[in-house]
């Protein structure tokens, strides 16, 4: 943990200074083309007014006020996205205690700090499944005030009582009547017109995505992180109204049963997938729902519990049993041929050591080239936007450069030492 802190701090220090996005011209001694999966040889990128411009063989000139960038010792990918992060928070011993005594405004703060490096990291957008702080995280960075990367934000993820993302689970008597019980405003649902309600102020909060919790989770304060906790019907009001807005639903699920309701319910893609067997990745295919299954979340939970106090006790258990799980799973899916998309639920672990994700992929089986494809552009697919994912004319200029072949040794990835997003550099390396 301190190593990895240090990592951070250091990632942080060579953020290079803010700067506005003015035309340029990338030489590239490799090219990851994510259409394919293929790596190229030596390719020229024209970046103009935050756009990719042209992307040709070869080594070209940096012409009229364009800038030279010469990245020839490096190769180029498309920005990472990760679709699991919540950029609102990080797991500690201290979590569970720090809501009591914490603000939203200290969350914020804190968030500022995890947006930089995850950047740095070569992730410039991400999907937030999960917190208020992503919303407004969003716009600060939106509007140029914060540097990080592009969010897709969820707001308050959608749960139903004692559900995983019940925000007064754990509390007291005392606190739970001064409250009282939460409702579709806060994102707790009891029936068919709870969910549309929800989805509607999810809208109003101004969020970009939905996300629900099909099933218990392992750090909420609960007993069960695997049993279902919606009705299909109720899933279904949620796929339906959100589809009025444009949106597209998330479910967090790791037990079978929950997972079935919520893909049968028409939700975009599962989050974790723990349980999932050969007939919930059948009807996965057979529906065109993806699979993120969030590796990281599930090795760092596990290797926690091994550590007396860290979990309270009722999370001990979940954390070491469905933590170990996950890897296996996403071998298994990729094998079956469910379709897999990046993702970490960084906020478990610490923000910016994300691309740890793809060393867990190709360790599970994943072919490298597959999860390089899985964090760009299958993750636009997932997004449901087709601006991003690919380094091609017209296409945002969100490009992202490391020493070395990443298909060769997928560790490379770790070495990100050059980030453009929107055509603005926000590191690059040391001359
Ligand atoms: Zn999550």
């Amino acid at each position: 943990m301190r190593t990895r802190l240090a990592l951070a701090a250091a990632l942080l220090a060579v953020l290079a200074p803010a700067a506005s996005a003015g035309d340029a011209v990338l030489t590239c001694g490799r090219l990851f083309d994510s259409r394919s999966g293929a790596l190229l040889g030596p390719h020229t990128v024209v970046v103009r007014a935050g756009r990719i411009a042209e992307v040709v063989p070869g080594r070209g000139a940096a012409a009229g006020d364009a800038r030279a960038i010469d990245l020839s010792d490096r190769t180029c990918l498309p920005g990472f996205t990760d679709l699991h992060v919540h950029m609102g928070s990080q797991s500690s011993p201290q979590s569970y205690s720090e809501g009591f005594r914490l603000d939203p405004v200290d969350y914020a703060y804190r968030s500022v700090g995890y947006a930089e490096k995850t950047l740095a990291a070569g992730f410039t957008s991400v999907r937030d499944l999960g917190g208020e702080v992503a919303l407004h995280l969003r716009d600060a960075i939106n509007q140029g005030l914060v540097r990080g990367p592009r969010i897709f934000a969820a707001g308050k993820s959608i749960a139903t009582t004692g559900g995983h993302a019940d925000p007064t689970n754990g509390w007291n008597d005392a606190l739970s009547h001064l409250v009282g019980p939460p409702g579709p405003t806060d994102g707790v649902v009891n029936s068919v017109d709870d969910a549309r309600q929800a989805v509607r102020q999810r809208y109003k909060d101004g969020s970009d995505v939905i996300k629900i919790t099909a099933t218990g989770g392992v750090l909420s304060y609960a007993a069960s992180g695997d049993a279902p906790q919606f009705t299909v019907d109720e899933v279904k009001a949620i796929v339906d109204t959100a589809k009025d807005y444009g949106y597209r639903v998330a479910a967090h699920a790791h037990g079978k049963e929950g997972m079935t309701r919520a893909i049968l319910g028409g939700v975009t893609s599962i989050e974790h997938g723990t349980y999932m067997d050969e007939e919930v990745m059948r009807l996965m295919k057979a529906r065109g729902t993806w699979y993120v299954p969030t590796i990281y979340a599930g090795r760092f939970v596990a290797e926690k519990a091994k550590i007396d106090g860290y979990f309270p006790d009722v999370v001990r258990p979940k954390a070491a049993r469905i933590g170990a799980l996950i890897q296996d799973t996403a071998g298994k899916a990729y094998r079956n041929g469910v379709k897999i998309a990046f993702g970490t639920d960084m906020g478990v672990g610490p923000h910016g050591d994300n691309a740890r994700e793809f060393l867990y992929m190709v360790e599970a089986g994943i072919p490298a080239a597959q999860a390089l494809q899985a964090a760009t552009i299958r993750a636009a697919e997932v997004l449901g936007v087709d601006d991003q994912g690919v380094l091609a004319p017209g296409k945002r200029a969100d490009i992202v450069a490391l020493p070395g072949d990443p298909l060769a040794d997928i560790g490379n990835v770790l070495k990100v030492d050059f980030v453009m997003k929107d055509g603005v550099v926000h590191r690059e390396p040391a001359r």
